[in-house]
């Protein structure tokens, strides 16, 4: 394999810088084990960019994006950016690169090993097996509706937010949902809040159109509420869980906390051409700058990256088996290590990319013939 790829690294704030250098490592195993070149550049996202730039997705970093095959996305926000007028807050540099990328699809996987199935915050009995990936739409709805804002009515202060949801915004995501629950299980349970919401109604509509399409995979669909219900009561169900944007959101951090951590689940943002990559959770303001925070939803987001971008899946799946194989070996980060010795967010780092070294190293050896 050989080859220069070309990545945007966006580590953002709070803990994204500390969580991306971590992923960086690993990616450098990669890079030196198969004889090709990533090529980092770095660009300012959120606040950080706000600080510098005055804007949180300033022209340098949509121009570092555009010139990259993929991005790897830290996280944004914190406290002292809160103040700011919405449209001028950190999160509007992630809302902003998303939508100017056509970025309409985030996969979220969540699996819990067997072994691991203790560190769940649920009954292990109840989430041992569970394997889902929750597909969410990113493009519309309630995070990008007009008209928004908080408008002064009768002396009065109100708040608005419109969910807006288009045929083809549907069915691009309910497709992309279909064919990936072809490599799956097959099951699609879609989402929404249809028996009150109008643009739920057309949801449900238009999911089960494109469903006939797809007569191998079963469909069925779930009221948020109840799904919300479901996913802790009996995770093992769920395969493609397809979901608007906020429900989706919301649905994402709940299976974090079936799969132990919201630091241990990865992200992968595609359209038609560039993707992205960031880990799940947000710039964690209460534990950066202490090298506590769980590097592992970066460093798997970089192996997603491995795998939808640039097709290398020995690649991913050497990080994925490096990633379990560590956690087997009782290393923990902190959040999840609880009261017992914890492994800091370097050395978390640096044991997963020795052990993506050792699994490329096995993997690239000769298989040993059978005797007879
Ligand atoms: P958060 O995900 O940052 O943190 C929630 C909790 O999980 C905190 O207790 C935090 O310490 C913990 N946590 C998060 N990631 C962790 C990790 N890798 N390892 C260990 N513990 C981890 O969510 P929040 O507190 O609601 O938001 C903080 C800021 O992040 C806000 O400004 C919010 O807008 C922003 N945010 C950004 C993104 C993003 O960049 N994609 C997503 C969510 C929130």
């Amino acid at each position: 394999m050989q080859g220069l790829y070309r990545i945007a690294l966006l580590p953002g704030d709070g803990i994204g810088p500390e969580v991306i250098a971590e992923a960086v490592k690993v990616l450098r195993v990669i890079e030196s084990f198969h004889n090709l070149i990533f090529r980092f550049q770095t660009g300012l996202i959120g606040g950080c960019a706000i600080d510098a730039t005055a804007t949180p997705l300033p022209a340098e970093t949509v121009s570092i994006c555009n010139n990259s095959q993929a991005i790897l996305l830290g996280a944004v926000g914190g406290p002292q950016w809160d103040s700011k007028r919405p449209e001028a807050r950190p999160e509007q540099g992630l809302l902003q690169i998303r939508k100017r990328l056509g970025l309409f699809v985030n996969l979220r996987p969540v699996k819990v090993l067997d072994s691991l199935a203790h560190l769940s915050a649920i009954k292990p009995a109840l989430v041992r097996g569970t394997d889902m990936m929750i597909v969410r739409e990113l493009m519309g709805g309630i995070y990008f509706g007009n008209p928004r804002g908080i408008f002064a009515k009768n002396g009065e202060k109100m708040g608005v937010n419109t969910e807006i949801y288009r045929e083809h915004e549907i069915e691009r995501v309910a497709h992309r949902g279909f064919q990936l629950a072809r490599t799956r299980r097959r099951k699609v349970t879609s989402v929404d809040k249809a028996n009150v919401l109008e643009a739920s109604q057309l949801w449900r509509e238009v999911v089960t159109r494109i469903g006939h399409g797809y007569p191998d995979v079963e469909l069925n669909h779930l009221y948020i509420d109840n799904c919300a219900m479901q996913l802790i009561e009996r995770p093992t169900s769920f395969d493609v869980v397809l979901a608007s944007n906020m429900f989706g959101d919301i649905l994402s951090d709940e299976a974090a906390m079936v799969a132990g951590s919201i630091g241990l689940v990865p992200s992968a943002s595609l359209g038609e051409q560039t993707a992205l990559y960031e880990p799940i959770h947000g710039s964690a303001p209460d534990i950066a700058g202490r090298n506590r925070a769980n590097p592992i939803a970066a460093i798997l987001s970089a192996a997603m990256m491995m795998r939808y971008s640039f097709r290398m899946d020995g690649a991913a799946d050497a990080v994925e088996t490096a990633v379990e194989r560590v956690m087997k070996r009782g290393m923990h980060t902190a959040e999840i290590a609880g009261r017992g010795r914890a492994a800091s967010t370097s050395r978390m780092g640096s044991l997963i990319a020795e052990e993506t070294g050792k699994v490329l190293k096995a993997q690239s050896l000769p298989k040993k013939k059978k005797r007879g």
